[in-house]
Formats: C-alpha cells, structure tokens, sequence
C-alpha cells in the first residue's frame, strides 16, 4: 500500500487527538447483510454465554472456570488440579484454533465470536442508537449543554447500562464461583455472602466503565490478540480490505459525478464518501489499509456495499480479501503455514480427546510410607503404604475397598475395610499389603491395586512392594 499518498495515520490512532486527548468515536449505526449475519451469530452467542453456567450434565455445570477453588469444568466434564493437564491442552486447542484462524481469516475471531465486540456493538451501542439516535444525533448531544433532554437520555441510558452490566456480571460470577453457590447468594442476601456479594460489584463496575467509556480502547490497548495480529497475518490472510487497485486505479479516489464515466476518466471506484470511515466502530479509514485497530466488524463492507448500489458501481470495493487476491488477483490458496497450523492443531485435538476418555472418574494414588522397609508377619511379607482418592464424579461412592489385581495376597485398610468417598471429595489414608514370602519372585514387585465400589471397578493403580533378598 506504499502508493498511498498520505502515511501518517501510520504514527497515530483513530482514537486519540493531536493533543494527546481521547477522541469518543460516534459510529454510523450499520446496515447490510454482513451486519444481519452478524446480529444472528451474536444473538445465539450470547445465549450460549447466558445459559452455559445453568446447564447442567450428570450434575455438572457444563461450564465452570472456579480458579479460587481449582474447579474447572469443560462441557460437563469436572476438571480436578491432578487434571490440570487436560485443561493446559484444552487451553492450547483453544490458542492454536485462534492462530489458525488469524492466518487464514485474519481477526475473524474480533469480529464475529469476541464477547467484548458482541457486547459493544450488538448490545450496548444498539440501545445507544435506540436512546440517543444515530451517529449526528449522537455527536450533537455530546456536544450540547446539559440541558432536560440530555439528562433524561442520559439517565436513561446509564441506568439501562448499568443494569446490563449487573446482569453480565451476575454470569460471569456463575461461571467463576459456580450457578449453585450464586443463587445461594441471592437466597441468602449479600451479607451472607459478602466476599461474592462485593466480587459481584467489582464486575459490575468493570463492565460499567468498559461499555461506558473504555469501549475500543479494550481492543487497541488491553486485548493481546490485537497485537499478535501483526505477526499473524500475511499477504494471503483474509482480511476486511479495500480494494485499492479498483477504488484508486490511474487517478486515485474522487467524488461521483453522476454525468461523467469513470472507466473513461481513469478515476478510482472509490467516491470519498467517508461513509466507511463514518460507520467505523474503531474510528479509522479502511483505505489506509490493515491497521491495528481494524477488528474485522464488516460494518464498512455493508456501508460501502450500500454507497455502490446507489451509484450503480459493483459492490465489494470493501470485502473479504487478501493482500494478494487485491494486488495479484490470486485466488485464496491453503498455504503450507496454514497446512501446519491444522496439522498441529489436529494433533492437539486428538490428543485432547484420547485424554479425556482416558481419564478415570476416580483418582487413585498409593504410595508406599517414607523410611518404612517391609515387616515379616509369620510366612507373609507386609508393606506399608498411604492412599489419597479422589472422586472427580456427582455420585457418592459407598462401598469403596481395595483388591490385588495379578497377585495374591491380602490389603488391609488401616480402619474400616470399606469406607465411602462423597462426590467431589477425597479420602485419604493408610493400608497394609501382605503377601506369602514363597510366591514373592524378586525383592521389588509391582503391584496393580483396584479401586472397587462394591463390584464395579473405578480405577486401578501400581505400587511397589518391597520383600527380603533372599532370591537366586
Ligand atoms: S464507502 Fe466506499 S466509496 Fe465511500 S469512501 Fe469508503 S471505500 Fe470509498
Ligand atoms: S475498518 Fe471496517 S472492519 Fe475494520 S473496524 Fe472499521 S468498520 Fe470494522
């Protein structure tokens, strides 16, 4: 884009003002058909979002992020700290999908899935357009001294923000302390629960000021996504781009006269409307080409799209495109960067999957007491160990015991011999392994113990037992 005359948008952003100061953007409310995609995509985003800490599977919540307590569950699966490792591949999955993406679609994820955008732009700014109008409306009402309109609409729309920031921080609580233990909160009262009761007020005040006044500052400044996006993409990522070599062509960009041609003048498709930068929700110029604060939102492909039909020129001087498809006219190609980001991903994927059927409802560890050798009790060998259980599951275990699998011999639990695990508790304790010295073949056997409720097996683990050296 080097052709472009003027560079010193490269030096500054859309949002900040020659003195430093912060320039609130009033964007053009959007129409157009990407614009209706995307209230449909963002609508049953949010639903999912609402209702993800309601739903429960086998008594699960279907998702929990409890950092406090080390409760994680993912689709209904319970995530214990000794599961830690599923979640850190679950997590990887997760960022080598959004690299994937990025390099392929560009910041696709920011426009269409981000919760900050679909918040921004299909909740708060839509009741903003309802409440005070549209981006003149708007700027004049900014503007304006404080008079009974602007108090009323001012009022009006903090308190409809407000209340939806309240709302969100109520889901957000859910999904970090759990729906459960929230509406304990609301059947308790807040002194009861002073410690969620004041978290809940602190996101509440985060999201206030965050769709208040912070608004795309989260994605120019806070989000790291957007700046990874510089390293991400190529010329053959697609982007929200504009078609330079069409909106500019011999002449550069120039208003529409309706009596002239333009394929005769060699002017540009382009009419400088400023319409694509009026609709902006990041308040820059598209023509300028990928920059920073672009987050993909297509609000400038409908407005352009819009300007086209109205002056009889083809759409898509604005749309989804790449660097290469613009300049070189090439085709999208499935890249060898690409091919490996999916073959990673893909891998990542299996393994994730594999893992999570391996993993066991109940977590057994059984490890033989420090400095304790072995003990000789008539003709049999004993051994010392401590165990820890953990019941990962929503049922309560009553009748767990333990059995030698592969070996005879004999375990007594230190205590009752059968004993019951709560769900999401653990039990934890110490038992003896005693086997007949005659069949022991080595000083060191490895022992394969199950953990049994009643006849069901849950879980089986190894340990070492330990005997005298008197083997040839
Ligand atoms: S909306 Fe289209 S025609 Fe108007 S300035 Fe933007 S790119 Fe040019
Ligand atoms: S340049 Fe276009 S796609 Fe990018 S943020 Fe602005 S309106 Fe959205």
């Amino acid at each position: 884009m080097s052709n472009l005359p003027d560079e010193a948008f490269r030096d500054t952003i859309g949002t900040i003002d020659d003195s430093g100061n912060r320039k609130f953007i009033f964007p053009k409310k959007p129409s157009g058909r990407f614009y209706d995609y995307r209230k449909i995509v963002s609508y049953v985003l949010l639903a999912i979002l609402v209702a993800n800490p309601f739903i429960k599977i086998n008594g699960n919540q279907f998702m929990m992020f409890n950092v406090i307590e080390r409760r994680f569950n993912i689709f209904g699966f319970p995530f214990w700290p000794q599961d830690f490792y599923l979640f850190v591949i679950s997590m990887l999955v997760g960022v080598v999908f959004v690299i994937l993406f990025t390099v392929v679609f560009g910041r696709i994820f920011c426009g269409w899935i981000c919760p900050q955008t679909i918040f921004l732009e299909m909740v708060f700014r839509r009741i903003e357009y309802w409440i005070d109008g549209d981006r003149g409306s708007q700027s004049r009402l900014a503007r304006q001294e404080w008079n009974a309109e602007k108090i009323k609409k001012r009022l009006l729309k903090w308190t409809v923000f407000f209340l939806i920031s309240f709302g969100i921080a109520n889901v957000f609580l859910a999904y970090l302390v759990g729906s459960d233990q929230l509406f304990l909160m609301i059947e308790q009262g807040p002194l009861k629960q002073a410690s969620n009761f004041i978290a809940l007020l602190i996101f509440t005040s985060v999201f206030y000021f965050v769709f208040v006044w912070f608004r795309e500052q989260v994605c120019i400044i806070a989000c790291p996504y957007g700046r990874l996006q510089g390293v991400l993409l190529d010329n053959k990522s697609i982007n929200v781009a504009y078609d330079f070599v069409r909106g500019e062509k011999e002449e550069g960009r120039a208003k529409f006269n309706k009596k002239e041609d333009r394929a005769l003048t060699g002017k540009g498709d382009c009419i400088d409307c400023f319409q694509c930068v009026h609709v902006c929700p990041m308040g820059i110029d598209i023509r300028n080409g990928t920059q920073l604060e672009c987050t993909n939102c297509t609000a400038c492909i409908d407005e352009c799209d819009n300007i086209m039909e109205s002056v009889g020129l083809p759409k898509g001087l604005i749309r989804y495109a790449s660097e290469d498809e613009i300049v070189k006219k090439e085709p999208f190609k499935f890249t060898n960067r690409m091919k490996g980001y999916t073959a990673v991903l893909f891998i990542l994927l299996s393994v994730f999957v594999g893992m999570l059927f391996l993993r066991t409802n109940v977590e057994a560890i059984i490890l033989r007491l420090p400095g304790q050798l072995f003990q000789h009790k008539g003709d049999k060998i004993s051994n010392v160990y401590t165990y820890k259980i953990v019941n990962k599951t929503m049922n309560d275990y009553n009748d767990i015991h333990f059995e030698l699998i592969d070996q005879k011999g004999e375990i007594k639990n230190v205590g009752n011999k059968n004993f019951k695990i709560k769900r999401e508790e653990t039990a934890q304790g110490t038992l003896f392994i005693e086997i007949n010295e005659a069949i022991l073949e080595s000083d060191k056997t490895t022992v394969k113990i199950g953990v049994y409720n009643g006849k069901e097996l849950l879980e089986t683990t190894k340990t070492n037992f330990l005997s005298p050296r008197s083997f040839n």
